[in-house]
């Protein structure tokens, strides 16, 4: 696809043919761990800083290519550069994730036939502020909504008729459900329907949606693009081509006039959070393959889902599609909700709170949350596993699933 940084193998590297490296040509050819660290930074002239600075401003000095906050920041752009070229397309930042999926389901309702009412189909088991959102729209007659189990290939494909967006998300959160995202969006195109996919889980460095042919990939970069528990912050990151320029500039506009816009705080520390992305990925990973395995055979412990685990039913999707089996390990305990509870209150290294993709690793049991999905078992922690030594986390999970016994 013309213009997209394709991820090549090492040895596919072309030498510079005059010996000059044009840092935007590199960066465009470079694999995503390179792309994380390079792209997005300024110009490296004599005496240019490393860095793009935080642009705190409000407003600019007439005549310039900004005129006002809410309408574009150097630092937004710094950050879209880094994000466009991870997962090869047009970025735009927003205030959160959640403001990032409002906007790809505004856009596309915008464009859709207004002869006949929009379908909008979606994962069961999404995201549930995504879900809450779908819901709430649909239950406003502004769409109807099909919900349906996106690992069954046939009963989202059959849902496919008629539909105005599918939108993906895989693996999901936090049942880590793995749809075939190639066979999914292939069918979506073949039948004119827009694809937008979640990729907060995978992140780029798992799975690129577009280079699949999705239209537009959603990020709660909050989660594993920032990677350090100190923000919320969105993305999406719209197609190279004229369909999915125009798409980009309803988001766009969508920013700009309901204002859902990053601050330029938060877009920096964003950047400086992504350079880190790949070595952090890689640790946490590596860290959830093994806790896993670990937990599997452990006797207070009732199921436990990751895709690296072999007999986990996204197992085989996940290692065909897939770059790494995800940081996030879903466990379920004897004894129920009560001991789940428990567990995470007697951890001492895990900490008990919401959210995922952390250097820090955090558990919590998921249906405390009220608006969390009936189809999440009451008793299931979510871990997110970070990047702190394996045999620490392991000892800590072990001595509270130990201590959350009943005696
Ligand atoms: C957290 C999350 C969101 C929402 O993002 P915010 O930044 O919290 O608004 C959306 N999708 C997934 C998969 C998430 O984990």
């Amino acid at each position: 696809m013309p213009g997209y940084p394709a991820a090549v193998a090492d040895d596919e590297w072309d030498d510079p043919a005059d010996g000059a490296v044009d840092p935007a040509s590199l960066a465009r050819r470079a694999n995503p761990a390179t792309i994380a660290v390079t792209a997005g930074r300024p110009e490296p002239r004599p005496g240019a800083p490393m860095t793009v600075p935080a642009w705190m401003t409000s407003t600019y000095v007439a005549g310039g290519p900004h005129a006002y906050g809410r309408n574009g920041n150097p630092t937004w752009q710094a950050l879209e550069e880094a994000l466009g070229q991870l997962e090869g397309g047009q970025a735009r930042v927003f205030a959160s994730g959640a403001a990032a999926t409002a906007a790809v389901l505004e856009a596309v309702l915008e464009a859709a036939l207004p002869t006949r009412p929009a379908i909008v189909v979606a994962p069961r088991g999404c995201y549930y502020a995504t879900l809450g959102q779908f819901r709430r729209a649909a239950a406003q007659g502004r769409f109807v909504l099909r919900e349906v189990p996106i690992a069954d290939t046939d009963a989202a494909v059959a849902a496919l008729d008629g539909a105005t967006l599918l939108w993906a998300e895989s693996p999901t959160n936090p049942l880590l459900e793995v749809a075939d995202l190639p066979a999914l969006v292939a069918a979506a195109r073949a039948r004119g329907v827009h694809t937008a996919v979640d990729n907060t889980l995978a992140t780029p460095l798992g799975q690129r949606p577009l280079e699949l042919g999705a239209d537009v990939v959603v990020h709660s970069a909050t989660k594993y693009l920032a990677g350090h528990s100190d923000l919320l912050l969105g993305a999406t990151v719209t197609r190279d081509d004229p369909a999915g320029h125009a798409l980009d500039t309803a988001i766009a506009e969508h920013r700009t006039l309901y204002g859902a816009v990053a601050g330029p705080q938060e877009a920096w520390l964003a950047l400086r959070g992504l350079r880190t992305l790949a070595v952090r990925v890689e640790r946490s990973q590596s860290n959830a393959a093994q806790l896993a395995a670990r937990l599997a055979t452990h006797p207070v412990v009732s199921r436990v889902r990751h895709p690296s685990l072999p007999d986990d039913p996204g197992h085989h999707r996940a290692r065909k599609q897939l770059r790494g089996y995800g940081s996030v390990v879903s466990v379920e305990v004897h004894g129920g909700a009560v001991v789940a509870e428990r567990v995470a209150a007697s951890t001492r290294l895990w900490v008990h709170a919401t959210s995922l993709g952390g250097v820090e690793s955090t558990l919590e049991r998921r249906r405390r949350h009220p608006g969390e999905l009936p189809d999440v078992p009451d008793d299931l922690l979510r871990l997110s596993v970070g990047i702190e030594d394996v045999d620490d986390l392991w000892h800590d999970f072990d001595q509270a699933l130990t201590a959350a016994q009943p005696s």
